[in-house]
């Protein structure tokens, strides 16, 4: 059983492709627009996969380990790691061969702290074509059925497997026995008590999750006997646009778009990452700022559903120079026009960025410029799993027939915000819940596999 459909369908694919039956069951009647996949970029890494071999970009699992060390200053649970960046390319190409989504890979940006292009996705980038591929994926399958809304609430052990108590909107209960029970109930984010406990730092800004993402894995599993890891770990976003509440993609930034706090003032290096930068513009006066960019960037960011949608609501505003710009943000004019002749010198080669920026592209006239707001989209931090996601107990022993992957089991990011590499909230999502079915494929032939 699957409790959860985000990432926790490519489980039921893989297994019902295996020769397993699968419920699916998900809290929210609604989960198809809620829940965080669906919300998401659907930006998936898929370390040395053929689509980067065609596009002449070489990679491996090596190297994407070698970047979330790099990002995480080595703090990332490296037997996790290390499992997902081995079967990222192999997933996405499972989803393009035997699911059928219509994977491609952007080359023309980088992403924050990934040395190649390795981030796939589909046409849109959108995460609600990605979960509406899945679902079309499940409808054809006679192994899988579908139950929402039922919410796991409570998972027993039982002579086959595991009793998994579900309980619909009304309080009343039923009882399903299973092999197993997949746990891929995502993070804690919309527990605003847990996320004051751990991650304070974030917990005044915007939520932009599923509002189902209420912790219930760490409850479920922790009366199991489950161990749990990294809480205080989590993915913020600094460019949520504060009109549309919608996401203004980073690459606005990665094509030499700048973040200027009210009174006009850069204050870091955006490129380090957009996680990281969240907490930082929390901290600025008045907890937002401004992203600022030109026509070319608009227009490259155009390939972005997200963005396409800021630009409807009219969020995206216009200047034709400087002096307009700084009028727009209500700025001070002559900090703004500092700015902007700084970055160009920087761009030109003249002066380094004084936050140690590598040089970018010079942004020209007309300006644009979205106010964006501080956002914590999903937490981190979750249930211990080994490399076939199975759930580990306090003494690092698996818990029998528990599963976990996506945000409900702790994830590859290292601590805090700044480990978040994009990419780093779909690949357990999917890849745990790829490697559960194999695993659970695998010791269902063969019950010694299951000690492994
Ligand atoms: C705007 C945005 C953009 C993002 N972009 C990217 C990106 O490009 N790349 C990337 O890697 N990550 C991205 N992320 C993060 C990524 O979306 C998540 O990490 C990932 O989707 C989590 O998948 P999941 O399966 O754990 O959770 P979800 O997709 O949220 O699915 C969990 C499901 O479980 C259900 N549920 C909860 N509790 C229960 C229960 N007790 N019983 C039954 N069902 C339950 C929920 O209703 C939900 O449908 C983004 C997130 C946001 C918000």
């Amino acid at each position: 059983m699957v409790a959860g459909a985000g990432g926790g369908l490519i489980a039921a694919i893989r297994g019902a492709q295996l020769g397993l039956d699968v419920l699916v069951v998900d809290s929210d009647a609604d989960f198809r627009r809620g829940n965080n996949t669906s919300m998401s970029t659907a930006m998936i890494p898929g370390p040395g996969s053929r689509f980067q071999a065609a596009a002449g970009i070489t990679d491996s699992p090596e190297l994407f380990l070698a970047d979330v060390d790099r990002k995480t200053g080595g703090t990332a649970d490296r037997r996790i790691a290390a499992a997902l960046a081995q079967v990222g390319a192999e997933l996405v190409e499972w989803l393009a061969d035997d699911v059928g989504l219509p994977i491609e890979l952007p080359t023309d940006f980088d992403y924050p702290g990934h040395a190649v292009p390795r981030v796939h996705s589909l046409p849109g980038r959108h995460g609600s074509a990605l979960l509406g591929h899945l679902l079309d994926a499940v409808d054809r399958s006679a192994r899988i059925d579908l139950l929402a809304p039922a919410r796991l609430v409570g998972v027993a052990p039982a002579p086959e497997g595991r009793t998994a108590v579900l309980e619909n909107p009304a309080g009343q209960r039923e009882e399903i026995t299973a092999r197993a029970v997949l746990l891929a109930t995502n993070g804690y984010g919309a527990d605003r008590e847990l996320v004051a406990a751990h991650l304070p730092e974030i917990a005044d800004a915007h939520y932009h999750g599923g509002e189902h993402s209420r912790g219930d894995a760490l409850r479920i599993g922790g009366e199991l006997g489950a161990a749990t890891g990294f809480l205080d770990a989590y993915q913020g976003h600094a460019a949520l646009s504060a009109a549309a509440r919608t996401l203004v993609t980073w690459t606005a930034v990665m094509h030499g778009g700048a973040v200027v706090d009210s009174g006009g003032t850069r204050f870091g290096d955006e490129t380090t990452g957009y996680s990281e930068y969240a907490a930082v513009l929390a901290g600025r006066p008045g907890g937002r700022g401004w992203l600022v960019f030109d026509e070319r960037i608009d227009g490259l960011c155009r390939a972005f559903g997200d963005y396409r949608d800021v630009l409807a609501a009219g969020a995206v505003r216009r200047a034709d120079d400087p002096a307009g710009l700084a009028e727009l943000i209500g700025a001070p004019a002559a900090a703004l026009e500092r700015e902007l002749a700084d970055l160009a010198d920087v761009a030109a080669g003249t002066r380094a960025d004084r936050f140690g920026r590598a040089a970018t592209t010079a942004l020209h006239p007309p300006y644009h410029a979205v106010e964006i707001v501080p956002a914590l989209f999903h937490t981190q931090g979750g249930l211990l799993v080994d490399e076939h996601a199975r759930v580990l107990d306090t003494a690092g022993e698996p818990v029998p027939g528990l599963y976990a992957s996506g945000g409900a089991a702790a994830g590859i990011s290292g601590r805090g915000a700044a480990g978040y590499l994009a990419g780093n909230g779909l690949l357990p999502a999917l890849g745990l819940a790829y490697l559960a079915a194999g695993h659970l494929a695998r010791s269902t032939r063969n019950p010694s596999e299951g000690a492994r």
